[in-house]
């Protein structure tokens, strides 16, 4: 795999660049400003390399799920705006694509100077499943660009056409964040330090229960929260009321509870709401007696002080997912614990996904606890599933 240093050993300037990043940013619903722009500054090391070594750089980005059509609501003004703050420079935004307006302002570019093309999934050819509509986008893309740099590693797992067919059309390499993102990864599949724990939650049941699967091998202990526990519970034969709950995943979670001969660690109480919302009536309940009428909404603290006692000696984490609806003040405090225990290893602490990686900043926790804070949930998920990545194995043909 090359990488943009090779890139800019080659000699850059004057060169147009593509360069993928992840600007998938949180907006707040309702004024539309960034909650959070972990994933702006994450993507400022390999954007700077390739401005001072005079590349014409034009970022390509998504934004949200808007639904293959332009969509005000996903555009990314908001992150120009804040990439233009950061960079000390305008950051002009296309208003298509990789249509008339892109090819013109891609012409306007001067050396060192910085393009936002328009959220990419306002073309339905993007996520599309067919290969021909994706390759019809993928041209377009490479007539903007002489070379393309991915550096989005939170998307190398989709195969869609500014992650994946691009690169097959114009020189490729891979920018720093997606080559720091692999060296971690690495270091998590290839003989970690033991005791090796992972922590899970979040609120993608069937989507985790996959990588459950994969690990459970591997580690130690699997340390499970948030939204999904209630799977788990449910397979354990406790009633969990209306918290989150797959009912097709059940007999999934009791397989893998027996295979997991007590590795599987559970949520022994629940913060309880009568509703979601930030102004719900709570109850702290044990999570074998949740009522028919309440949701968990967060783990409670005799599970923050058993899950950081199942930390406290461990050598290897990877935490995943939020212990709670960790955006509403109420249920907060599974996932600060819980974060904070992960912190306090000794040894590599590696926080993966977009809302656990927010939660981290949200809360005001040090970001300098972690060894590492991966941009990417879905993508180092499926990576330490063993599955092979689309945007990775193009850019290392
Ligand atoms: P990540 O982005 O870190 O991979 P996910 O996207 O899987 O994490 O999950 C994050 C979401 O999970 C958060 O928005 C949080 O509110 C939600 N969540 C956590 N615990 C619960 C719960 N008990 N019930 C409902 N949602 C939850
Ligand atoms: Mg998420």
């Amino acid at each position: 795999m090359r990488s943009v240093d090779d890139l800019i050993a080659e000699g850059v300037s004057g060169r147009r660049v593509l360069l993928r990043a992840d600007l998938n940013v949180p907006l707040d619903k309702t004024t539309r400003e960034i909650t959070d722009d972990g994933r702006i500054r994450a993507s400022l090391p390999t954007l700077q390399a390739l401005r001072d070594a005079g590349a014409r750089v034009i970022v390509a980005a998504h934004l949200g799920r808007p639904k293959g059509t332009p969509d005000p609501q996903f555009s990314l003004a908001p992150v120009a705006a804040r990439l233009g703050e950061l960079l000390g420079t305008e950051v002009p935004l296309a208003a298509d694509v990789a249509g008339d307006d892109a090819r013109a302002k891609v012409e306007a570019l001067a050396d060192g100077g910085v393009l936002l093309l328009e959220n990419v999934r306002f073309e339905a050819a993007e996520t599309s499943k067919d290969d021909a509509e994706r390759g019809e986008l993928a041209d377009r893309f490479a007539t903007l660009a002489d070379v393309y740099v991915d550096d989005a590693f939170g998307a190398v797992h989709r195969k869609h056409a500014s992650v994946f067919d691009v690169a097959q059309r114009v020189p490729h390499y891979a920018g720093r964040l997606v080559a720091r993102e692999l060296e971690v990864l690495t270091r998590l599949t290839t003989d970690p330090e033991r005791p090796y724990v992972v922590v899970l939650g979040g609120s993608k049941v069937s989507d985790k229960l996959a990588v459950i699967e994969a690990l459970l091998p591997k580690v130690d202990r699997l340390l499970v929260g948030g939204g999904m526990c209630f799977t788990f519970l449910a397979a354990q034969g406790h009633g969990v009321g209306s918290s989150l709950l797959e009912v097709d995943q059940v007999e999934t979670c009791r397989r893998l509870l027996a295979e997991a001969d007590g590795r599987i660690v559970l949520p022994v109480d629940v913060v309880c709401a009568d509703r979601f919302g930030a102004d719900a009536e709570t109850s702290l309940t044990p999570a074998d007696a949740i009522p028919d009428d309440l949701m968990g909404l967060d783990v409670g603290p005799l599970t923050v002080d058993l899950f950081t006692a199942e930390l406290v000696d461990a050598r290897t984490v990877f935490w995943n997912g939020p212990m709670g609806v960790f955006e509403m003040a109420p249920f907060q405090a599974g996932t600060r614990g819980v974060a904070e225990a992960v912190g306090a290893v000794d040894g590599l602490s590696v926080v993966g996904g977009g809302d656990s990686a927010a939660a981290v900043r949200v809360l005001g926790l040090d970001e300098d606890a972690y060894g590492h804070i991966s941009t990417g949930g879905g993508a180092s998920l499926e990576y330490l599933e063993g599955r092979e990545l689309p945007g990775l194995a193009v850019l290392a043909d």
